[in-house]
């Protein structure tokens, strides 16, 4: 079976925009391939993050991604620390990658740009450690966003000259696999772009249906359309986009009809967004609510996901261990 892996940022809370554009997709992948998932929490450090933070965030964002479908018996979910071998290949890829193409790299460039006080070695080795994270399993495909593609370029790059160097062909260059393609992206509820944790727009898996209906009811509206059957300003069709994502067929057509006939109340429209929304979260809501409180369940989950990584992490190494001249 063809194998997928997915890093997690472990940082804040799911939102709709990471369920419908991400996470939805990785619970189906979970039945094709062979997926591993791993809350990056090494990768989190070049940020310096407070121990208690960093504990936190691990446990919340696994609650999450458990009571959304992922399936700790059918995919490998784990914590990149507790994966020792990670760390052994990401050094072998460190001898083998040169400063001046760690530099250019874009992401690490914005980096600098962003946090000028703390350009630490973990930035400038991101792509290296992320380059260890796929090769460790072998992966065949990594979901990523386009802004990860030159991190996977530099997956490929670093995969093609561990080949080189030794006279082998031992790793296969892991190829992208674009959800945005196949996912749909959620719009903000603030009348432009996409919704996101910075852009503080976002409607997040967890939230209670006050607060649900409070960030609707808030979103930004026209006075209305003066005549029948007109485009829809962006915030306008961003409310629409949004319903035809979490509301029936038949409300949709039914505030579409009434926006074609001027006949719109964006305040009922709103009311229905928020009840549907809230249905579509309240389940999720309650298992990651249940799941947070259960650090022993979690603390399993992770051992489960760990082992299944390490057998196949294991694998790898040994044979890169002799590949490189060092015996087992
Ligand atoms: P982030 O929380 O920004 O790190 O996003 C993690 C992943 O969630 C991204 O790579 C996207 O696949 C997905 N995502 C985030 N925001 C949206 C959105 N508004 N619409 C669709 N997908 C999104």
């Amino acid at each position: 079976m063809e194998k997928v892996l997915s890093g997690i940022r472990p940082t804040g809370n799911l939102h709709l925009g990471n369920y419908f554009g991400a996470v939805k997709s990785f619970v189906k992948l979970q039945d094709d391939f062979e997926c591993f998932f791993f809350i990056a929490d090494w990768h989190s450090l070049t940020t310096h993050p407070k121990p208690e933070n960093l504990r936190e965030s691990v446990k919340t964002i696994l609650s999450e991604y458990l009571a959304c479908g992922i399936d700790p018996e059918k995919a490998a979910i784990y914590v990149q620390s507790d994966l020792k071998q990670v760390l052994e290949l990401y050094l072998y890829f460190n001898m083998n990658a040169y400063l001046g193409e760690l530099e250019r790299v874009t992401s690490f460039k914005e980096k600098v740009r962003k946090q000028p006080d703390n350009v630490n070695a973990g930035l400038l080795t991101y792509p290296t450690l992320m380059a260890a994270d796929i090769l460790i399993h072998k992966a065949d495909y990594v979901p990523v966003g386009k802004d990860q593609e030159q991190n996977m370029e530099m997956a490929r790059l670093f995969a093609r000259r561990f080949n080189r160097i030794y006279e082998v062909e031992y790793f296969a260059e892991p190829k992208s696999f674009h959800l945005s393609d196949k996912a749909v992206k959620v719009p903000g509820l603030d009348g432009s772009g996409k919704m996101g944790k910075s852009e503080g727009n976002a409607i997040y898996l967890v939230d209670d249906e006050a607060t649900i209906r409070k960030k609707v009811m808030r979103a930004v509206t026209d006075s209305g359309p003066v005549e029948p059957n007109q485009p829809k300003p962006e915030p306008i069709q961003n409310l629409f986009t949004i319903m035809e994502i979490v509301s029936d067929r038949s409300t949709f057509d039914y505030f579409n009809d009434k926006y074609n006939a001027c006949e719109i109340r964006y305040g009922d429209m709103k009311k229905q967004l928020a009840a549907d929304i809230n249905a579509f979260c309240a389940p999720i809501r309650e298992r990651i609510l249940d799941l947070r409180g259960n650090d022993d369940y979690l603390a399993r989950v992770a051992r489960l996901g760990a082992e299944k990584a390490e057998a196949s992490a294991e694998k790898t190494l040994r044979e890169v261990r002799q590949i490189i001249g060092f015996r087992n």
